[in-house]
């Protein structure tokens, strides 16, 4: 890795998101909603100089809506159609998500490239119809472990970055990166927090070489097994501007703790 490490005094704002996935039920999602905001009530100064949010299964964003509306945590969605408005059974459009006062929606995770096929091409119009209804776009991005052992990490995010600039140079500079090491998703393994400063130096890199503005001020944040007992390590590096957090976020303790070293990183 040559990536030269981020020197810009460019102040960002951590931002932490949980991405529950396709776990749960209305049940646990009150459970986990109400944790949260039990957790705020306690520590009012919790999510000061942080960002922070949850993902959760579609049908749950009302209900996460409802409970948070009057909290500093916001909500997004997990995934977005790269249609318009239509007639596309089963898909769920940027504008609707817009009208769920969603706030960011993850874009091309790994699972949806692996389990459902998604290609660059749509990943950029994804981006463009989220930016247009007005949300957040969080592109996830990460090699394979093959591709690591292969010593390709730079290769294959180079090719992801480059697929996306145009898209990205659209938002007016409101996108977010997520860097995300296939192999330590919901394995346990961690990059190492040198190994994700490199690699999140090497995206700013490539945003810059792709002529992106508000590269230098876009946060890049890690996701891949990221826990309270390695929250603070990974944020306390200069590109890593917090958390994706997927196995964390289902335990509101747990997704609370990682907030909290977050702020760490803000008040540094
Ligand atoms: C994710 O799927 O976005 C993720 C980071 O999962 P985990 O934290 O469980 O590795």
């Amino acid at each position: 890795m040559t990536a030269p490490a981020n020197t810009e005094k460019v102040r960002r704002k951590p931002l932490v998101l949980g991405n529950w996935k396709m776990n749960g039920d209305v049940a646990t999602a009150e459970q986990l909603l109400s944790g949260l905001l039990h957790g705020e009530r306690e520590l009012p100064a919790l999510l000061a100089g942080v960002e922070a949010g949850v993902c959760p299964p579609f049908p749950y964003i009302g209900l996460a809506a409802a409970r948070l509306a009057a909290s500093q945590f916001g909500w997004g969605a997990q995934n977005v159609a790269h249609f318009d408005n239509g007639a596309y059974t089963g898909e769920v459009s940027a504008t609707m998500l817009r009208d769920l006062a969603c706030t960011w929606v993850l874009i091309g995770h790994s699972e949806r490239r692996a389990y459902f096929g998604e290609t660059d091409a749509q990943l950029s119009t994804k981006v463009e119809f989220a930016h247009r209804a007005g949300l957040v776009p969080v592109v996830c991005v990460g090699e394979s472990l093959a591709e690591r052992e292969a010593s390709k990490t730079e290769s294959v995010l180079a090719a992801q970055i480059n697929g996306l600039c145009t898209a990205l140079a659209s938002t007016n500079e409101r996108f977010v990166i997520a860097y995300e090491p296939v192999w330590a998703i919901g394995t346990g393994l961690t990059a190492s927090p040198e190994q994700a400063q490199q690699v999140h130096a090497f995206i700013r890199s490539r945003l810059v070489a792709g002529s992106v503005p508000g590269a230098a001020g876009a946060r890049i944040i890690y996701g891949g097994s990221v826990k309270p007992s390695n929250a603070q390590a990974l944020f306390g590096q200069p590109d890593v501007d917090g958390g994706l957090i997927g196995g964390a976020s289902l335990v509101a303790a747990d997704f609370l703790s990682i907030c909290r070293a977050a702020a760490l990183r803000s008040i540094r």
